[in-house]
């Protein structure tokens, strides 16, 4: 066999099987005997996961701090459960797709997850979930397999993979396991070949760690709002949102400050000098607070800022949005909130400069979320210059950086010439432009998008392999027309398309630098990127080499028109 035929018979995707947690071969064969099986969900976040049943965050913190193995079971989770989620070795949710939040985070964490397990039903009030007859109460024990989708009653014994503990653990060298010794021969071979750059979504220093352990060069997507979720900066995220003034919302603002600094410093110290694409907040504001059916946190949130529990609900209610997808998010929020986007820009510069004062090289990208607008854009990045000057002066520290755009609704891509006028960097966001363009919401396709697969009106689930008949002439578009205006404007992914292999080869073909993708993802990336290298040869000689890309495709020098 050559090394480039072994590169390309190779299954990416495999490489997962690697990674994971997995059930005691002789234990889940006992549990499928004895008929624990209770339902099957979407495999979200591949391995096995068996521990102590329970349906909130603070329960999964409370019981993980006792040192119990957890699995969170949720009807589906949104950013307040993130805390629960990071505590849990398992979320298993009722309702959600592949893109769900719960998706999502639990691959960028590398936890097990089943989602959309619509058979399950949860009962927050009674404390039960049950499923075909079997009723489980709060406390139980519960097995899922985010490899295959699988619940079970019961506990399961699981094993970690020898991989993780080399990579990740260190608890084994190199030199004791034949499993790294493979895996390094392979990644390094396919290091190559790839002409792709490869880049992670994280928002942790452990999980840049973990990426860059992986082979990851850099993050394409640092989702700032999950550092919201830690420790008690909550209220102060709260107070900024329940804020009846400007002044009111400086002053929490003000409170948050140092906590985004000190979570961006611990970001450019793991990086160590390569390239943090930072975005600006992004999700609708109700995300960050107690629902309406949940009393007990509203409760909670009424004594920490000092108001009642009926305001804090009025508050919330005048916050619903019907379809917040599409309503106050993204750079809407910085645009009419401006404060919240100039305390953001503030804290990453602050580190940037703090971190540079110590010896360690940085390199921050700002990205600006859901731009359709040059003008949206234009007004976004006025404010990080602004900035950016002000704390250059103020610390004496002179630190490079970029400011770009994601482009994730179809105006951004049809516009993309014009928004290239202004951005320094595209990142196409492909969770939104799949349901911008689809139609189809990520977390409420559940329902008929296995019937559409059956149906054969789409081949794949569009929300984890790209659309390329549909999203994917958006991305072209996009393409082409920021390099139109700009021919070497630096162009990624970071949606969860970033690790699926297919995606990434389509990727490959359009022209993008780089692709961004959770960590435990980044080796499938990188050996589908080798992949779509090998079956993709440039036609002609090859453009420039860039940092984000070790050489270009030849489709790349198509779209240098001008
Ligand atoms: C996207 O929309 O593809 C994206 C990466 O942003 P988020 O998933 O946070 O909306
Ligand atoms: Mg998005």
């Amino acid at each position: 066999m050559t090394p480039e035929h072994a590169i390309k018979s190779g299954d990416p995707e495999a490489l997962n099987q690697l990674l994971q947690p997995i059930f005691d071969t002789k234990a889940y064969e006992k549990a499928k005997t004895e008929g624990r099986m209770m339902a099957v969900g979407l495999p979200a976040g591949p391995g096995a996961a068996s521990g102590v049943m329970v349906f909130s965050a603070n329960k999964a913190e409370e019981l993980a701090a006792k040192g119990q193995n957890v699995v969170l079971a949720r009807i589906e989770t949104s950013p307040e459960d993130l805390r629960g989620m990071i505590a849990s070795d398992g979320i298993l949710t009722a309702r959600g797709g592949v893109s769900s939040h719960a998706a999502l985070v639990a691959r960028q964490m590398g936890k097990v997850c089943v989602a959309g397990a619509g058979d399950i039903e949860i009962d927050y009030h009674k404390g039960t979930l049950k499923c075909k007859g079997v009723t489980l109460k709060e406390g139980d024990a519960i097995s899922i397999n985010g490899t295959t989708g699988e619940v079970f009653h019961g506990k399961i014994d699981t094993a970690d993979s020898e991989l993780k503990q080399v990579l990740i653990g260190k608890t084994l060298k190199p030199a004791q396991s034949k499993v790294f010794q493979y895996y390094d021969f392979i990644m390094k071979l396919a290091d190559k070949y790839r002409t792709l750059g490869l880049r992670t979504n994280a928002d942790q220093p452990d999980q840049v760690e973990n990426a860059i352990a992986f082979g990851a060069a850099g993050i394409g997507l640092c989702r700032t709002e999950h550092m919201f979720f830690e420790g008690d900066r909550i209220i102060a995220v709260r107070q900024m949102i329940l804020a009846k003034s400007e002044e009111d919302r400086k002053k929490a603002l003000a409170t948050l400050l140092p906590y985004q600094q000190k979570d961006f410093e611990g970001i450019f110290k793991a990086l160590d000098g390569l390239p943090a694409c930072i975005r600006l907040l992004d999700p609708p504001l109700h995300e960050f607070l107690p629902q309406h059916d949940n009393k007990k946190g509203q409760a909670e949130v009424a004594k920490q800022l000092g108001i009642t529990a009926a305001e804090v609900d009025r508050l919330v209610a005048e916050l619903h949005e019907f379809n917040p997808m599409l309503g106050f998010r993204g750079c809407r929020l910085g645009i009419l909130r401006p404060e919240i986007t100039e305390m953001q820009a503030r804290a990453i510069f602050q580190a940037a400069a703090s971190v540079l004062k110590s010896g360690t090289k940085v390199k921050p990208e700002v990205m600006v979320p859901l731009v359709g607008f040059k003008k949206e854009l234009d007004l976004q990045v006025e404010i990080v210059h602004r900035v950016a000057a002000e704390v250059m002066k103020e610390t004496g520290k002179k630190f490079a950086y970029t400011v770009g755009t994601m482009i994730e609704v179809p105006r951004g891509a049809l516009t993309a010439d014009e928004i290239a006028e202004t951005a320094e960097f595209f990142s196409f966001g492909t969770n939104d432009l799949t349901q911008t363009c689809l139609g189809m919401s990520r977390d409420d396709s559940g329902s008929f998008l296995p019937a559409y697969q059956g149906l054969e009106i789409i081949k794949a689930n569009p929300f984890a392999s790209i659309d390329q008949t549909g999203v994917g002439q958006l991305m072209k578009i996009g393409v082409e027309k920021g390099r139109a205006t700009k021919p070497d404007l630096k162009m990624g992914i970071c949606g969860e398309h970033g690790g699926d292999p297919t995606s990434v080869e389509f990727c490959h073909k359009i022209g993008l630098d780089y692709v961004s993708c959770s960590p435990f993802r980044v080796p499938i990336a990188r050996l589908a990127a080798a992949q779509a290298a090998l079956r993709n040869p440039p036609a002609a000689p090859t453009a420039k080499v860039t940092k984000d890309s070790k050489a270009k495709p030849a489709t790349r020098a198509k779209t240098k028109v001008k």
